[in-house]
């Protein structure tokens, strides 16, 4: 096991580990603190802004080229750095090494698109037939504020700094108290590939003071976060008063709807893999499996077995599956959850239960026949608990697909192109996946709609986000 590094504020490029108070980091494997971190006073909040002001002015004047140039450099950092990196993430957050090493080299990919995105940032020009002209720029927005969770330590960082470099901009980042290495490592990365020390910082401390001070600054032109609906309502208010741009990448409840024309076994394969990975605690996880009747036993069964075949233990174990929960909030969640649904009825058909009385693990789960009234069908698992239901035909399924308010990923299966245009045109989600189960690459965009969020991340749309539009009307 390679060591966990050493944790600290990053303000104006200044590490800052002791003289403050220390919050614990719990590892999920046993429930014990083995490392703590510092929590930023108001004072280093107040330096970090003003440095994030400064980062800003000299960011945005470095040319293309050169800030294209520090991002690729950025990206190789992390991709030398990934073994180390992942063996962080599953010492703070528990999941097995080799999705964490793959989460820290599709930040790699993903920054690489961004770098790329500092060249083709183009506008337009009008030209008016009596001379005039209109120049339409796009600008960086201004210094940007960036919340992350922790299901995905250093992704959810990537998200908050990638797009705001590439468009010019300074950014503060969170990243969660409870994994903070993984996002650490992202920032040290920037700043060790030359990305001025004023430009990229990252603090921590009580979420909703960090949250509360840095959105009460002027300064900060845009807001970022990562969470839950709840947290992210709350954030939005905090935006509005002084009128920050907003991206919220919230909570979704995917739908996967599988027809009885679908390759079942190509489905089963591909979305249990899906549901158990990083223990269930994705937003886009396919939660609610809505299956065709005259295919719901094949399905269900076959879902059953890949579920028992899952071996739950150590994120470092190499024959390990999927590891524990990344925090105690994590089981006792979904036991409530799956106690609240056997009372309304529905079939316990694996799991259940916890494994063990150390540390965060839980049994993969699958509930069948669970009624809309039961609280699983309505709020978010974020855990290892499939939900598979029969459903009579193509339209209850849609209506089902969208009857939650949220709307982040859902899944299709079904071999006919009918309706696979109907679903692309009437399913209520930011992304659909048709036939597989990826719905995030570094050159498309990723959001939600409805309660799952607003605004972009990834893609050209990622770095359009964190820019703003000025024209310049020129007589001749
Ligand atoms: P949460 O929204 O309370 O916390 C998520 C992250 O936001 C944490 O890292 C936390 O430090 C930060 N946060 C919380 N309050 C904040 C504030 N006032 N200001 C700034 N940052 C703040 O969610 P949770 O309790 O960790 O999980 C509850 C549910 O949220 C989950 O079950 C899941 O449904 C959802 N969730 C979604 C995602 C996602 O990827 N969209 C990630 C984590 C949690």
């Amino acid at each position: 096991m390679s060591e966990y590094p050493q944790l600290n504020l990053l303000i104006g490029g200044e590490a800052i580990a002791n003289g403050r108070d220390m919050i614990d980091v719990i590892d999920p494997a046993t429930g014990e603190a083995f490392a703590a971190l510092p929590k930023a006073t108001s004072d280093d909040l107040d330096a970090a802004l003003d440095h994030a002001k400064a980062g800003f002015a000299s960011w945005r004047a470095t040319g293309a080229d050169k800030r294209e140039a520090i991002l690729r450099k950025a990206a190789s950092l992390i991709r030398e750095r990934a073994q180390n990196i992942g063996a962080s993430i599953t010492r703070e957050q528990g999941k097995p090494v080799k999705e964490a090493v793959g989460e820290t080299i599709y930040c790699a990919m993903l920054l690489e698109f961004y770098a790329g995105e500092c060249k083709r940032n183009y506008g337009k020009t009008l030209v008016r037939p009596d001379g005039q002209r209109v120049e339409v720029r796009h600008e960086p927005v201004g210094p940007v504020a960036g919340f992350a969770a922790w299901n995905f330590p250093a992704l959810n960082v990537m998200r908050k700094i990638g797009g705001p470099l590439a468009a010019g901009c300074s950014v503060i980042v969170k990243p969660s108290e409870e994994t903070p290495a993984g996002g650490l490592a992202m920032v040290q990365a920037m700043l060790d590939a030359g990305v001025p020390v004023e430009a990229c910082q990252a603090v921590f401390g009580k979420p909703s003071d960090i949250s509360e001070h840095l959105l009460a600054s002027p300064i900060i032109r845009k807001m970022t976060f990562t969470g839950s609906t709840a947290v992210g309502k709350h954030l939005a208010k905090l935006a509005a008063e002084n009128l920050q741009r907003t991206t919220l990448e919230l909570g979704g409840h995917g739908p996967v709807l599988v027809f009885n024309d679908a390759d079942i076994d190509a489905a089963l394969d591909t979305m249990a893999g899906n549901k158990f990975r990083n223990a269930g605690q994705v937003c886009v996880s396919p939660t609610r499996f809505l299956v065709e009747e005259d295919v719901f036993e094949k399905f269900r069964d076959g879902f059953v077995e890949r579920a028992e075949k899952v071996k739950v233990g150590s994120g470092f174990d190499k024959d390990t599956d999927m590891g524990p929960m990344a925090s105690a909030r994590g089981p006792d969640g979904i036991q409530s959850k799956i106690a609240d649904a056997k009372e309304h009825g529905a079939k316990l058909l694996t799991g259940g239960e916890r494994i063990g009385n150390q540390g965060f693990f839980h049994q993969p789960t699958v509930l069948s026949e669970v009624p809309t009234n039961a609280e699983i069908m309505n709020e978010e698992p974020f855990g290892p608990v499939a939900i598979i239901n029969p459903m009579p035909s193509y339209n209850a399924m849609v209506e089902e697909a969208n009857r939650l308010p949220y709307g982040l990923a859902a899944y299709a299966w079904t071999q006919d192109s009918k309706r696979r245009m109907s679903l692309a045109s009437e399913i209520e989600a930011g992304m659909l996946a048709i036939n597989g189960g990826t719905v995030s690459a570094a050159d498309a965009p990723f959001g939600g709609v409805k309660w799952s969020g607003y605004g972009l991340e990834d893609g050209a749309e990622g770095v359009s986000a964190c820019m703003v539009s000025k024209t310049v009307h020129e007589s001749a």
